[in-house]
């Protein structure tokens, strides 16, 4: 029998719950089905979701930063005004923007490519400072977007 890995998305729990018009909602986690686990295969997909969500993430918030210590030119809320939302709503959608980018991106890559992607990002969302020459040898491919 295969071997079964506790679902990241519950947690293990088998029951999610989010905020749906200012109310908690709960329901079974439509991940693992509610039996709070997941073969290998899904746990992989679900980490590597979670890695392209934080890159997506990281990287609109540098352009927010960017944005802001630019003298010349505009800042980031006024961008976010210029688009009809507010800066937080507009870093959200950048951040959705960039993370559907990736995972078009890294569709075609190897297996190994992405175990390396998401192990990479599991590590810099523990350790942020520790993040160095391999965050550089990613970095290059972030930037080109
Ligand atoms: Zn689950």
């Amino acid at each position: 029998m295969e071997e079964l890995l506790v679902c990241g998305r519950c947690c293990g729990e088998g029951r999610q719950s989010w905020v749906e018009d200012d109310r908690w909602v709960e329901d079974v986690c439509y991940a693992c089905g509610g039996s709070g686990s997941v073969d290998p295969e899904h746990a992989f997909e679900q980490r590597l979701g979670a890695a392209l969500d934080l890159l997506g993430r990281r990287k609109a918030h540098a352009y927010r930063c960017a944005r802001d210590e630019d003298p010349e030119g505009e800042d980031f809320a006024f961008c976010a005004a210029e688009n009809m939302l507010s800066a937080r709503d507009y870093e959200e959608a950048l951040a959705m923007d960039y993370s559907e980018r990736a995972s078009r991106e890294t569709r075609d890559w190897s297996r190994e490519r992405l175990e390396w992607l998401v192990a990479l990002s599991e590590w810099s969302w523990r350790s942020p400072r520790a993040v160095s020459a391999e965050h550089c040898r990613t970095s290059s491919w972030e930037d080109r977007w």
